[in-house]
Formats: C-alpha cells, structure tokens, sequence
C-alpha cells in the first residue's frame, strides 16, 4: 500500500470521469482509467478502450485482453503485479484509430500516472502507443514500424534516467494470427528479468 501514490491516482480518476478535453467524452459508456499495482515495476500501455473495455471501465477485459492475460501467464505474471492503462481513456467510436488531437488532449493523463507508478519499464502494446511513448522518453529518432523495434528494449536518459522501454505488437493481432502470439510470447521472455 502506499497511500500517496493512491491519493494521487484517485484524483486522476476523479478528472477523466469527468474529462471534456476531446470530443470522445460524448461517446464513451465509461472511460478506462487503468488498473493493477500502484508501484507496479511493469506498466502495459494499450491504445483505447475497445466494446467491453467501454462497457465496464476496466482494461483489456475483450478478446485482446484473453491474449494478454495468456502472455502473462507464460511469465507468471500477474495483473495484480503490474498496472494496465491506455493512451486515450475513452473509446472511440467504431474502434477507429484516435486522432493527433485526441492523443495530444489525453495523454497528459497518461504521463501523470507513470510518474506517480514509477515503473523500471513501460510496455506499449502496438503502434501509436509505442510511437508516443518512445518520443516521450527520448527516443524520437528512433521510432520505426512496430514490426522493426518490437522486443526491442531502450533505456531512457534525461529526465526518464534508467526507466526501460519495451514496445510490443498489441496482443490483438494473435487473435487473427496465431502466429503473432509466438512472436509476442518470445518478446515477453524479456520481462522476466524485470520480475522479483
Ligand atoms: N485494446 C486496447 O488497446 N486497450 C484495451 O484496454 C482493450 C483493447
Ligand atoms: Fe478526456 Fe481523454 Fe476522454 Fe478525451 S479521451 S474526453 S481527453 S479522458
């Protein structure tokens, strides 16, 4: 427990419940605000809620989060060791793909939460969170295609000193590739030197 890092969180939560800063807040049924270990050493970062997430306010509870608590799993890692949040906290509709505007209103958010977490390593799951959160922590120059840096592990400097970056594909492509998952469970092997 730690009471600080709870009080700082649960006044985030208490803002995006009632966030107007993109045109989302209109559409979303409940926003997504993360959930897991407030120290949490690993924290995922998804792109947006998708139908199910939406519907209940939690992450990953759909189709991709079957594939990611299986990738957990082969690591015995559980959600109750790490946190699991979003870049956007509200759905967009049809799933589309969040807009510029919409990353730039909500990802505030997103940097507030890691810097109350503190984790030695963030994971973004597929492309739009790796790209954000690689300029995030330093390494613009060296955003490629997720199917480049996937597995990849970089360890910022400046600001972020010593906090590692693991960009992942986002578990939702195994579930029309099965062969992705193998790709992602070799990936995740890399987390467990991450695990006390
Ligand atoms: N996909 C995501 O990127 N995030 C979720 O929370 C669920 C599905
Ligand atoms: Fe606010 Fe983010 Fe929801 Fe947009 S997506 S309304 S910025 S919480």
């Amino acid at each position: 427990m730690n009471d600080d890092k709870d009080k700082k969180l649960e006044e985030i939560k208490k803002e995006v419940l009632i966030c107007k800063k993109c045109s989302l807040y209109k559409t979303k049924h409940y926003p997504v605000i993360g959930k897991g270990n407030h120290s949490a050493k690993i924290v995922f970062c998804g792109e947006a809620p998708g139908y199910w997430e939406d519907q209940k306010g939690e992450p990953f509870i759909g189709r991709a989060g079957k594939i990611l608590d299986e990738l957990l799993d082969s690591i015995s890692l559980k959600r109750e060791d790490i946190y699991i949040t979003n870049l956007l906290k509200c759905r967009p509709p049809e799933n589309r793909d969040p807009s510029s505007l919409e990353i730039k209103a909500c990802t505030p958010y997103l940097e507030r939460q890691l810097d109350i977490i503190q984790p030695k390593i963030i994971c973004p799951l597929g492309r739009l969170p790796a790209s954000f959160l690689m300029e995030m922590l330093g390494f613009k120059d060296k955003i490629k295609p997720i199917g480049v840096i996937h597995g990849q592990l970089f360890e910022a400097n400046g600001l972020f000193q010593g906090v590692k970056l693991l960009p992942l594909y986002h578990p939702a492509v195994a579930t029309y590739n099965p062969a992705m998952k193998e790709v992602l469970k070799k990936d995740f092997q890399v987390l467990k030197k991450f695990i006390s």
